[in-house]
């Protein structure tokens, strides 16, 4: 009998202990994706369970690199990569984010990704790994830190309340119960919201981040965006950021706005004594934007869709010029309305408007970052500015202006950028010649489409 006791008491202890084993390998089904920012700008990932992240942290997850290859539409692009060769997708421990304001869907957890080799170098067709060159290369010479914020318009699609007008309360009031998981969301994100708005288009929206220094910025604008969308599908909808969801439709901007700082935490882009209050420095780098433009348009509108949002009469730019307060110019200066002399000074900042949502934001700021500085090496002088849209122009006008055209095509934007040795130069040739491969395969899938099937591809993948 006590013997029968003692086994059943160590039955009764050993399931009790196996249950406590199993249930502390129990999981709640949550995965934390470890994602990066490819070369059309899609956030890949893989996921782990969330119990196993902390053994991920140093050295990531694998991912081959013939992946970077791939094109918007689960195509392969021709590329120099086998079956052999891996990067490794490591997280940044600071670009955590976790988001747990639903309750019939798990939180939504990530972390931003580095890619490095197998020998813990950066990989060098890593597009974080592009603007963090840029901003080292800014401040070795200039001193100065970058501070960007992008704008992020974007339509919701399968809104099936019918869109009143363009900035209007109502059209704010049918899509409540999105703006306000928006905000929530982003306010855990801590990824610095600034505004929640209609704008012109049909369903369409518009929300802006708060400027941030340095790599900050580009991961604000990845995790706002995807933030977004994953509001929208929680609800039903679909937040589209493609450049046009119809070809007459009204576009989707991802402006930018920009300023550098001192060491001094002073606006360096600002000087009250210099021609429309922008410093030296600020001058000579929308020199240089002005000049490459043309070329970085193959990274900062990337798509043979951003051709059909990018041209004039629609605020979204047809030429490289520069402008104080125009918003047909490409590259502006945003004067502030402030009274006080040293709020207005740090407020004044400069605005790049060609980027659209195809892109990488890392591939935009490291090609803006990187035009720019190549204007503050040359000393180039400040464009003269335009204060009418450039389209209304005669040619011999623009010529006196030195305002050129943007490219037309994505086609167009690539052999610029191939005939400019400076913007090539900021690539190793593998990046160089896999992100044009990528592009030419992009180019040759819309190649048979019209603009409305282009229109229709790229609103569902973007
Ligand atoms: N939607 C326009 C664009 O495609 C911009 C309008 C605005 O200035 O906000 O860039
Ligand atoms: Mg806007």
């Amino acid at each position: 009998m006590l013997r029968y006791l003692v086994t059943a008491i160590g039955h009764l202890v050993f399931s009790e202990v196996s249950q406590a084993l199993r249930s502390t390998k129990m999981s709640d089904g949550e995965i934390v994706l470890l994602t990066w920012s490819d070369y059309v700008g899609f956030m890949r990932c893989r996921g782990v369970p969330r119990d196993q992240i902390e053994s991920r942290m140093a050295y990531g997850l694998g991912w081959a690199v013939a992946g970077q290859a791939q094109t918007p539409f689960a195509d392969l692009a021709p590329n120099p990569w086998g079956p052999m060769l891996e990067v490794r997708q490591v997280p940044v421990p600071n670009t955590k984010t976790r988001i747990d304001i639903w309750e019939d869907a798990p939180p939504f957890h990530f972390y931003l990704c580095d890619s490095k080799t197998n020998d813990g170098e950066n990989w060098d067709c890593c597009t974080r790994g592009f603007y963090k060159n840029a901003l080292a290369a800014f401040k070795a010479e200039t001193g100065l830190d970058f501070l960007a914020a992008f704008e992020h318009e974007f339509m919701l699609l399968d809104d099936p309340i019918s869109p009143a007008q363009s900035f209007t309360i109502e059209t704010m009031r049918n899509v409540a119960k999105f703006t306000q998981d928006v905000t929530k969301a982003l306010h855990q994100a801590d990824v610095g919201l600034e505004t929640v708005e209609p704008e012109f288009g049909v369903h369409q929206y518009e929300i802006t981040s708060a400027p941030a220094v340095g790599i900050e910025a580009a991961e604000r604008a990845i995790i706002t965006r995807e933030v977004i969308r994953e509001c929208a599908r929680r609800l039903g909808y679909r937040a589209t950021f493609t450049p046009k969801v119809e070809p007459d439709g009204i576009g989707n901007g991802a402006h930018v706005h920009f300023s550098f700082l001192d060491g001094a935490g002073n606006n360096a882009t600002y000087d009250p004594k210099q021609p429309h209050n922008a410093s030296v420095v600020a001058q000579q780098f929308i020199a240089g934007v002005t000049r490459h433009l043309p070329a970085i348009c193959a990274l900062t509108s990337p798509s043979p869709v951003s051709y059909l949002r990018l041209g004039p009469h629609h605020w979204a730019c047809g030429y490289a010029s520069f402008g104080v307060q125009n918003r047909e110019a490409s590259i502006r200066i945003c004067p502030s309305p402030d009274q006080d002399p040293k709020r207005a000074a740090k407020a004044f900042n400069l605005e790049l408007r060609a980027p659209d949502a195809t892109a990488s934001p890392y591939l935009v700021l490291g090609a803006l970052v990187m035009a720019g500085l190549q204007g503050i090496k040359e000393n180039l002088p400040l464009p003269k500015p335009v204060d009418v849209d450039p389209a209304d122009l005669t040619d011999v006008q623009r010529q006196e202006l030195g305002i050129k055209p943007l490219p037309s095509s994505l086609a167009e934007a690539l052999d610029l950028m191939d005939a400019d040795p400076v913007v090539k130069s900021w690539m190793s040739p593998t990046m160089y010649e896999s992100y044009v491969s990528v592009k030419r395969t992009e180019i040759a899938i819309a190649k048979d489409l019209s603009d409305a099937e282009i229109c229709a591809r790229y609103a569902r993948v973007y």
